[in-house]
């Protein structure tokens, strides 16, 4: 078997094209979606993750305001920009771009924003709707892009069992959550590092989502005969073929293309959906201050 392609890219363009149907309505009332990106030193990973949020602001229509602070900043400062932005009412959407400079709290920065202009969805507030099976406030974009990518390819999930490599805040918790959600309906086990037999479980699988940044360790024979494989990881590795010396490697080794049914590229895959769920959650913050 050759897994399908699960193409994130062409999945987040067609996103993109009801964005810009909402975007102009939006207009018509007067609105422009708003999204200001706080970034805090200069991780030059955070740098490309930060311009392809603004290109994709520029691409669409929504307004960014692109703040930078540099990494000597202290914790007083990032949280007096975060209760000016909560302040401004012309600003819907506040994303503070992870990670912070060990010297800052990032939870505890998360916990200021206003959770109706919290487009990250990592407020408590947003991620306590989502334990309580409440669909309806922001929702992390990792994980949900994950979702609208299975949706895209007709994938039903029903009574089908997923496991979750990963456990964090920001993508492997919410991730479980979301595909045993009343709708998905499928059965999740996460994987951690502390599991036994993780190769054993992940080879039940009908679905597997990686998200540990360890690099190509998902191999086929933790795979099952036309399992549905997303790969979120997104790692550097050395090379030494390439100019520029590295390349990118997701969580799931190249071979696993050989056994799954579907298995998602890196790059191309949950990548540009992360973007395409923060432009949404950008454009649903700002029809719900219009509705206000
Ligand atoms: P974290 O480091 O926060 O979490 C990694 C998780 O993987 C932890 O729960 C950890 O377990 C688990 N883990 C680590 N090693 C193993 C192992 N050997 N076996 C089983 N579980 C293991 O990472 P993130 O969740 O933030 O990110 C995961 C990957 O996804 C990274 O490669 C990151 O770059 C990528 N990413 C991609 C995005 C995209 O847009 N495509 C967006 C966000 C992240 P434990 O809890 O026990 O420590």
């Amino acid at each position: 078997m050759v897994a399908q392609r699960l193409d994130g890219k062409a999945c987040a363009a067609s996103v993109e094209k009801e964005l810009h149907e909402r975007i102009a309505a939006c207009a018509s009332a007067g609105i422009q979606p708003h999204l200001a990106v706080v970034i805090v030193g200069d991780d030059p990973a955070s740098h490309v993750y930060v311009n392809s949020k603004v290109k994709a602001c520029q691409r669409l229509g929504i307004k960014s305001t692109h703040i930078e602070l540099p990494s000597a900043a202290s914790e007083d400062e990032v949280r007096a920009v975060i209760h000016r932005l909560n302040d401004d009412a012309e600003l819907h959407g506040i994303l503070v771009q992870s990670p912070l400079p060990p010297h800052m709290d990032e939870e505890a920065l998360t916990d200021l924003i206003n959770p109706r202009k919290d487009v990250d969805g990592f407020h408590p507030e947003n991620l306590g709707r989502l334990v309580q099976g409440r669909l309806d406030g922001m929702l992390p974009c990792t994980p949900s892009g994950v979702m609208r990518m299975l949706q895209w390819a007709g994938m039903d999930l029903t009574g089908k069992r997923a496991v979750v490599l990963g456990r964090s805040r920001i993508v492997g918790n919410p991730q479980a959550l979301l595909l045993g959600a009343k709708g998905a309906d499928a059965t999740v086990t996460v994987v951690h590092s502390r599991t036994e037999n993780a190769q054993a479980i992940c080879a039940q699988a009908d679905v597997v989502v990686a998200a540990i940044g360890r690099p190509e360790m998902v191999r086929s024979d933790w795979i099952k005969d036309g399992a549905v494989v997303v790969d979120v990881g997104i790692n550097r590795v050395d090379d030494a073929t390439r100019e520029r010396g590295w390349r990118l490697a997701g969580d799931v080794h190249p071979e696993v293309a050989k056994k799954a049914s579907w298995l998602s590229p890196v790059p191309g895959g949950v990548g540009p959906m992360t973007i395409a769920m923060l432009m949404e959650n950008t454009v649903r913050a700002a029809e719900t201050f219009q509705s206000e």
